[in-house]
């Protein structure tokens, strides 16, 4: 090339936008070559984005027909004075898009959720609901006011993050902030004080100090994975909360996993009284204000424990030096809408890039972890009691075939309790200790229909029924799968039969009817996903419980997760059978894990717990393992059951969902892409069929569903087949691998 031309000096960038590419930049004249990792604006088809440059030049421009012309190349427009994203932060993306198959911008964004670090302009007040009494007594009060009013109690939010916590348009907002229901509230900076590793000494049990000292041992010598798997109640947490304190003590980062909902509470409050300050905290339910403080106090290496949801993991920390991932069986860990991911299997894959430890906490861990045990890649420490004089809770199941409820009432089917589970309530009661009913449907009734001529309420948008609550001022049938929802009519609009409605079986607003009639004089609680409940309000129904307010408690799984209430001691389960129904292949798990959990809430203390399952069917291996607290002989029958079928970890599955507003247009595609699938020894490919909610939200959907031997290097097969795909418009196809939800 001649002398003459001065090729401009060119970097690789990364964009935030759904695309796999990496896109060239020049470098101004006037500044250095950023290195990797460096935050800048570039300017991007007509707009502004926030990238990271990725690699000096761009390694897949060696093929010349992908070099951008130097005439075409556009220069960066700002390069940010910022740490730039470490190595170990950047591997992760990439391994993260090569494994998942989402493209390397979508992951990349994760990694930068709060673009507003770089703009200068700084909110300095959000908004939150002011005194019920100040409100004007001639506010008009929608379903959409009432949504943002139970959204606006906590953490002072801007206008728009309100509405998008809300669910509603930030009108609503703006009309409840001028009507003087929301007031102005300036906001507090956040401050990160570090934590004391020996603020307080806790004495532990024999048991328990042999497994701290194991993964205490394991600080700093490298990678490893340790499975701590004890019952529940054994104290796993204060068994972790010693590795954390010995991280502490050598300077270097943790990151704590938990399921969203056990952020809130009982956790955080352990935890500071162990270590005397707050963990910094990372979940959905913060202001944009506290995302950006901590975003950057991370990246800056000012914080030194993060505690949050799966999305924590992609933060940017420069010195980890220990992950724990606590209840590692947690179904929320795989996140199912934008970037398809495990946070559980990426979360190892970080503290391996990082050469440091990882501990999977569970009472129950999931079965790939189990079959890393015995495959000796996972390490396995075992807690085996209840810490302190508290014992495991006595299991028993209740044959619905040969105890079924007793019809009573003037509504004669509304009796979902075994006379057995009656008996114990009233013993229970009389022995002044608490109960906890669990059934996890929300609602009254999960399906209307009419007695004469068989009509079934169902969503316009969705090909699912429609599921009965009863609220205080009148009854509405929801479909819980988008939200719509319409008064119940008088009339059956298919046979205009008036009084013919009947709602069949129960949710847990029916349940708490029957209790009303069983035990008018009890004190009783309902808790559910579908009371809106912020953190506060959640930590305030929890406290209730906690100092005995309430005598029987009726609950959906939000009130599973590691809740410690010392006068539980009877937990009854109304459908244990509930989860077995669906069928896919995790169906058994995580009807075993979820039992075991919410068992698990009696009798913690002092006193013995018991707890009664009514099921039809007692005879399944879930419900034995369960009654004889054998954790081995679910796990044994369930792998026996896996690998006859070659299911994950015992062969790989990657699930393909095609959707699309035209019926005919997605099917079309199905078959299209089915059609041209590189067919390879050791790999089927099943369906297209009609995926289990065929319609949902206004799309028809249809399923693929690969799955190939253990051998065979399925994101290699997902690319040779899929990237040069066209899809057509009005057309969306999205890749699972390693799919939990098959809906
Ligand atoms: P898990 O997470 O295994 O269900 P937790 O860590 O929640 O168990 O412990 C159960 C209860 O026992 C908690 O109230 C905890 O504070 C208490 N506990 C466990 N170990 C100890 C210990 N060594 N000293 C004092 N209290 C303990
Ligand atoms: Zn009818
Ligand atoms: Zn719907």
């Amino acid at each position: 090339m001649s002398e003459k031309y001065q090729l401009k000096k060119r970097v690789s960038v990364v964009v935030p936008l759904p695309l796999a590419k990496k896109y060239d930049y020049s470098v101004p004249q006037d500044q250095n070559i950023p290195q990797p990792g460096t935050f800048v604006r570039v300017p991007f088809s007509g707009q502004k984005v926030i990238g990271i440059v990725w690699d000096e030049e761009n390694t897949e421009s060696e093929n010349c027909k992908n070099i951008c012309p130097e005439s075409k190349l556009k220069d960066i427009e700002t390069i940010y004075d910022f740490p730039p994203l470490s190595k170990q932060n950047r591997d992760l993306i990439t391994w993260t898009s090569n494994y998942t198959y989402n493209p390397i911008g979508s992951v990349a964004k994760m990694a930068f959720s709060v673009e507003d670090v770089f703009l200068k302009q700084e909110e300095t007040y959000g908004y939150i609901r002011g005194n019920e009494d100040e409100i004007p007594k001639n506010f008009k009060w929608t379903e959409a006011r009432q949504k943002v009013f139970i959204n606006s109690d906590s953490n002072p939010l801007n206008m728009s993050e309100l509405a998008r916590k809300a669910g509603v348009s930030s009108a609503v907002v703006k009309g409840m902030v001028e009507a003087g229901v929301l007031k102005k509230q300036i906001l507090k900076s956040v401050k990160f004080e570090n934590p004391i590793s020996d603020f307080k000494n806790v004495d532990l049990s024999e048991e328990q100090k042999k497994c701290a000292d194991e993964l205490c041992n394991d600080i700093g010598k490298g990678f490893s994975v340790t499975v701590l798997n004890g019952v529940t109640g054994s104290g796993k947490t204060e068994v972790y909360f010693e590795a954390i304190a010995k991280a502490l003590r050598e300077h270097k980062q943790v990151l704590i996993m938990l399921p969203e909902i056990s952020l809130t509470g009982q956790w955080l409050r352990r935890f500071k009284e162990r270590f005397g300050v707050m963990p910094a905290q990372w979940h959905s339910d913060l202001s944009m204000m506290v995302k950006r403080e901590t975003w950057k106090s991370i990246i800056n290496n000012e914080v030194q424990v993060v505690a949050g949801a799966r999305s924590a993991l992609f933060l940017p920390y420069n010195n980890l030096g220990l992950i724990i991932v606590d209840e590692e069986h947690d179904a929320s860990y795989k996140q199912e809408d934008m970037v398809l991911y495990q946070a559980r299997d990426i979360a190892v894959v970080r503290a391996k890039i990082s050469n440091i430890p990882i501990i999977l906490a569970s009472a129950t861990p999931s079965l790939e972890t189990m079959v890393n045990v015995q495959n000796k890649k996972y390490k396995e420490l075992i807690l085996s009691s209840r810490f302190g004089q508290a014992q495991m809770p006595k299991i028993n199941l209740i044959d619905m075939r040969r105890f079924p409820p007793i019809k009573y009432g003037e509504n004669k089917n509304m009796s979902f309790i075994s006379p057995i589970l009656i008996d114990q309530m009233k013993e229970t009661l009389s022995n002044n200790e608490q109960i906890l009913l669990f059934l996890n449907r929300r609602g009254y009734a999960p399906l209307v229909l009419c007695r004469k001529c068989g009509f079934r309420f169902q969503c316009k948008n969705c090909s699912s029924w429609l599921v009965e609550h009863r609220y205080k001022n009148g009854t509405q049938l929801v479909c819980h799968h988008c939200g719509y929802h319409i008064d119940k009519p008088c009339a059956c609009p298919e046979c205009n039969s008036e009084d013919s409605f009947s709602a069949c079986g129960p949710g847990v607003e029916r349940i708490m009817e029957e209790i009303n009639f069983l035990f008018p004089d009890a004190r009783k609680l309902s808790i559910s996903t579908d009371l809106n409940a912020t953190a506060s309000t959640m930590s305030n129904l929890m406290k209730q419980i906690y100092d005995h307010e309430v005598d029987i408690i009726v609950g959906t799984q939000i009130l599973t997760k590691g809740h410690h209430f010392p006068d539980l001691t009877l937990v009854g389960v109304i459908d244990a059978d509930l989860g077995l129904l669906g069928g896919d292949l995790r169906a058994g798990e995580r009807t075993y894990q979820m039992l075991d959990q919410v068992s698990g809430r009696a009798g913690r203390e002092k006193k013995l717990g018991q707890v009664f399952l009514q099921t039809y069917n007692p005879d399944v291996p879930v419900m034995q393992a369960l009654q004889n607290s054998d954790k081995n002989l679910f796990y044994e029958t369930e792998i026996t059951d896996r690998k006859a079928l070659s299911y994950p970890p015992f062969g790989k599955l990657a699930s393909i969902l095609i959707s699309s507003p035209k019926d005919l247009l997605a099917q079309k595609f199905a078959v299209d892409i089915k059609n041209v699938f590189p067919k390879k020894v050791g790999t089927r490919l099943l369906g297209p069929s009609a995926a289990q909610m065929a319609y949902l939200r206004n799309l028809y959907r249809y399923r693929l569903l690969l799955q190939t031997k253990k051998d065979i290097n399925l994101q290699a097969l997902l690319h040779e087949w899929l990237d040069n795909v066209k899809v057509p418009s009005g057309v969306q196809l999205r890749v699972d691998v390693d799919p939990y939800s098959f809906g």
